[in-house]
């Protein structure tokens, strides 16, 4: 280790408090310091080259430090670092809400900027609570949220959030959710077998409606993947049935795109794959291309009019955080939009798609592997103890950790959700560096495991 990473570390372990981070142990092994990126490639201050598995957190989608991003992202500070959306209007917030308008599903045409995907979901739960209240149904005024949901750690969002040991401790301080079994087929909380269920999970819903329709304001889900919970897939279907039954209802839907936007899943949107139409919908992680932090809450045109009014009748939506839309951060996200549409960037994913698919095939025939799952670009490798009894690890033994720490050594970052290894590389991995990925995977389950196939 360099002088320079020892100093780094040093006042890292001193003054960082790190995000899901059990400090205690942190300084146990030396934490990587990162110096700067080449395209999906992060290299440390002792300059080792490592492939951005998890897209730094889920966010990278052309690479890193990509030439037009920078370059727009320069072009706009040289003419107005920032200016405020409260009172006044700017150009770059201007052309990304029509370019957002025109690409999202359905009727979404109103944009609602603020900065991380916690904020962009907060604002959703707000917009749909607050437009029954001033639409004549203000006993419409609770939310129904998934099992497993994952939605953002802010207090609204960590209450329609259904991963206890996230938020179990903060019960006190939420506001009471509607609970719909997660759909796992795996571990199916009803205990069912898909397809011969018929998707009984979903079918929660309409029985839930049926009684509670007067009452409920609003269905959250994450639409395809519930990614936080462990890149879970839905079911086929099951997203468009959870969006049928709300709509018979007159219950609006929320679609969490935070994770599974901007081509994660294959479509440039999760819910363009099912047909699904929400009334709100949350953006954010892969908005700027995974450069600056923005996020978007995208409403129909019915929701947008349930705030229209007089002055002095308040309908107003009194939200809005300082920075909101601020012009770096939009013109990142047109650089961004423009990208996708110069490089074909979803034209080019069916082939990654299906070379991850088969390098995951390959993995789920080791020994430890219970499950492998995956949807588009976004995959997760489960492991147990014991495969044919279902029997998971001790979590004391950090399995997820050590294999990720020892795909480090092959040159790979990944992030662990427990005992499952997430693998979500950026849109522009080449196939050669999905091989890399994939292989740095395969020997670090079998090295840590102690065992192959
Ligand atoms: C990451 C994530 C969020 C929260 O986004 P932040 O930017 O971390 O606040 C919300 N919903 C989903 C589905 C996510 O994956």
């Amino acid at each position: 280790m360099s002088e320079k990473t020892e100093n780094l570390v040093e006042l890292d372990v001193s003054h960082v408090w790190h995000p899901f981070t059990q400090m205690k142990i942190w300084p146990d092994e030396p934490p990587l310091i990162i110096d700067h990126a080449e395209g999906n490639w992060l290299v440390d201050t002792d300059g080792r080259r490592y492939f951005d598995g998890v897209s730094s957190l889920w966010v990278t989608v052309h690479g890193h430090n990509h030439p037009v991003i920078t370059k727009a992202i320069s072009d706009q500070l040289r003419k107005l670092d920032h200016s405020t959306l409260l009172g006044l209007s700017h150009e770059p917030a201007v052309c990304l809400a029509g370019e957002l308008a025109g690409i999202c599903p359905g009727d979404l045409k109103h944009v609602f900027y603020s900065e991380s995907g916690s904020t962009a979901v907060e604002i959703a739960l707000k917009i749909a609570y607050q437009y029954w209240q001033q639409t004549g149904h203000p006993e419409k005024n609770t939310f129904v949220a998934l099992g497993g949901a994952y939605h953002g750690d802010t207090l609204g969002a960590v209450s329609v959030g259904g991963i206890d040991l996230f938020h179990q401790v903060y019960k006190p301080l939420l506001f009471p959710v509607h609970r719909l079994p997660q759909p796992f087929c795996r571990l199916c909380p009803l205990g069912k077998k898909h397809p011969g269920c018929d998707m009984a999970c979903a079918q929660a819903l309409d029985e839930l409606l049926e009684t509670k329709a007067k009452e409920v304001c609003a269905v959250i889900a994450e639409p395809l993947v519930q990614g936080a919970a462990g890149m879970i897939v839905e079911p086929e279907g099951y997203l468009r049935r959870l969006w049928e039954i709300a709509r018979k209802h007159d219950v609006l839907f929320i679609a969490d795109e935070v994770a599974t936007g901007f081509g994660r899943t294959g479509k440039m949107f999760a819910c363009e794959q099912e047909g699904v139409e929400p009334d709100l919908m949350a953006l954010g992680k892969g908005l700027t291309g995974g450069v600056l932090p923005l996020a978007a809450t995208m409403a129909t045109a019915r929701i947008y009019d349930g705030f229209l009014g007089e002055y002095d009748e308040f309908k107003t939506f009194f939200h809005g955080h300082t920075y909101t839309g601020n012009p770096l951060t939009c013109s990142a996200a047109l650089a961004n939009l423009r990208l996708f549409e110069e490089q074909e960037v979803l034209a080019g994913l069916p082939e990654k798609i299906d070379y991850l698919a088969k390098g995951l095939e390959r993995i789920s025939s080791l020994e430890h592997v219970v499950e492998v799952r995956q949807k588009g670009l976004m995959a997760g490798v489960e492991l147990c103890e014991d495969k044919a009894r279902g029997k998971p690890y001790a979590q004391h033994l950090r399995m997820g950790h050590k294999v990720i720490m020892a795909c480090r050594k092959h040159g790979v970052i990944l992030r662990p959700l427990g005992d499952t290894i997430v693998m979500l590389p950026p849109l522009s991995s080449s196939m050669e560096e999905l091989h890399v990925l994939m292989d740095a995977l395969f020997r670090g389950i079998v090295h840590v495991t102690g065992s192959g196939s």
